[in-house]
């Protein structure tokens, strides 16, 4: 298929409400927003500042991994996209060993105890973002693109948005998927909590002596979480979450000194680590914007939440704020109201926020039990968790939840 045309010109820059819905930032989650609001009848457009990378099956695999989880690749495929994604290069597993370095307490999840084929893919970000945009035009989707939006003002019965060098453009709903920095969500003036968890999230692709299994892997460290997760091609993507100054000292590692440093964390478990690509680190903190909502405006994705990677969910919640904000404006569409009326846009921002928040702070648990140090409360992590290991119910209601059940 041919790259998708973008469109910079005058034919893009409509004039009046013709626009129901801008999405600002073209990642997983904005693309996808976009995507399926224009599926949904809706008149959208999509403001992306970076024209997004053409992939191709010749590329080595990008670094940015995700593990998507099934509600995730339910609404990939209700999009059309997912067989070009599956198709293309993606890693599937069907079981995820988890287990604590120091109490060598284990959780296993296997698919078939689960009563499916699958637990979910590991699939690269870029793939998936350039499958989407390829999907936009015959959805009729707008992409203005590279541009971004510098300011906006809200009018009766739309909000007018400014683009750099450009005529300023109107929607009845302005959409912030422009990440976890998002300028659009600091023009709304809308604050954020958390905090800094004063790690990075090392990530590599390495080869190992042994077979991944199709199995998602993490050890528990002191440290922080090593996460191995099976690809396609036999190789295992990394996410190794170290203190600062730790992932610098990794990072400064020449690629011998790294892999032998990998092996030893990862306790060997999948023999030693023979070949690494060149490695990236990025910053890990939990944000969460107080409010998902301003007037004529929401924010969905990483502008609006911010989540530790362990889980491996960030981009799972954001396809699912994708999910409640077009049946939301669907609903208010149905009802013949105003799709960006307050109380419409409520409905959105109270549904993903508590969930996304209740996610967040699970996750947020999960990191700080893991820096316990103190013997009794390691031997009560041990044994919760090898407790919960056997507890059938328990255990498919976690596997259920993460799986977007
Ligand atoms: C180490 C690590 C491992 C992870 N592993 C997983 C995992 O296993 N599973 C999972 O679900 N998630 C994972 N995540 C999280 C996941 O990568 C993010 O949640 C996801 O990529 C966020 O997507 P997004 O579209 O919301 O934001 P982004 O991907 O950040 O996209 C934002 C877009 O907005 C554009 N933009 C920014 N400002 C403007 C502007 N002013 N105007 C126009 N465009 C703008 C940017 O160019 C960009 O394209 C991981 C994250 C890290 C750091």
């Amino acid at each position: 298929m041919n790259a998708p045309a973008t469109l910079r010109g005058e034919s893009t820059r409509r004039r009046g409400p013709a626009l129901d819905v801008a999405v600002v930032g073209g990642g997983m989650v904005g693309a996808a927003a976009a995507l399926a609001l224009a599926r949904a009848g809706f008149a959208t457009a999509l403001v992306e500042a970076r024209e997004p990378t053409a992939w191709s099956a010749q590329h080595e695999v990008d670094l940015r991994v995700v593990g998507l989880a099934p509600s995730s690749i339910a609404l990939l495929h209700e999009l059309g996209v997912w067989p070009s994604i599956r198709d293309a290069r993606v890693g599937p597993y069907a079981h995820m060993h988890v287990w604590d370095a120091e109490t060598g307490a284990a959780i296993h999840f296997d698919a078939a105890t689960e009563g499916r084929d699958l637990l979910g893919y590991i699939v690269e970000n870029n793939l998936v973002q350039w499958r989407l945009w390829q999907a936009l035009e015959s959805a009729g989707v707008q992409r203005i693109c590279p541009a971004h939006v510098s300011g906006y003002e809200v009018l009766d019965d739309r909000i007018q948005f400014t683009l750099a060098d450009a005529q300023p453009l109107s929607a009845r709903l302005l959409v912030a998927a422009d990440g976890a920095g998002s300028p659009l969500r600091a023009l709304a003036g809308i604050e954020t909590e958390g905090r800094e968890y004063a790690q990075r999230g090392v990530v590599a692709h390495v080869v190992t002596e042994r077979p991944h299994e199709h199995t998602a892997w993490q050890r528990f460290i002191d440290t922080g979480p090593l996460a191995l997760l099976p690809l396609a091609d036999g190789r295992s993507s990394i996410v190794w979450s170290l203190p600062e100054a730790e992932a610098q000292r990794v990072m400064a590692l020449d690629d011998q000194a790294f892999m032998d440093a990998l092996g030893v964390a990862s306790d060997f478990r999948l023999g030693r680590i023979t070949a690494c690509t060149p490695r990236a680190a990025f910053p890990l903190k939990l944000q969460l914007a107080k409010t998902y909502q301003a007037e004529r405006l929401v924010l969905l994705g990483d502008a609006a939440h911010m989540v530790h990677p362990l889980a491996g969910q960030g981009v799972n919640l954001g396809l699912r704020d994708v999910l409640e904000l077009r049946d939301s404006l669907l609903a208010a569409r149905d009802a013949g109201l105003d799709i960006a009326a307050a109380h419409v846009l409520r409905r959105y921002a109270r549904r993903r926020r508590s969930a996304d928040t209740l996610d967040a702070l699970g996750f947020d648990a999960l990191a700080r039990i893991y820096q316990w140090h103190a013997a009794p409360l390691v031997a009560a992590r041990g044994l919760g968790v090898r407790l919960l290991d056997r507890l059938g119910p328990l255990k498919r209601r976690l596997a259920e939840h993460a799986a977007g059940v």
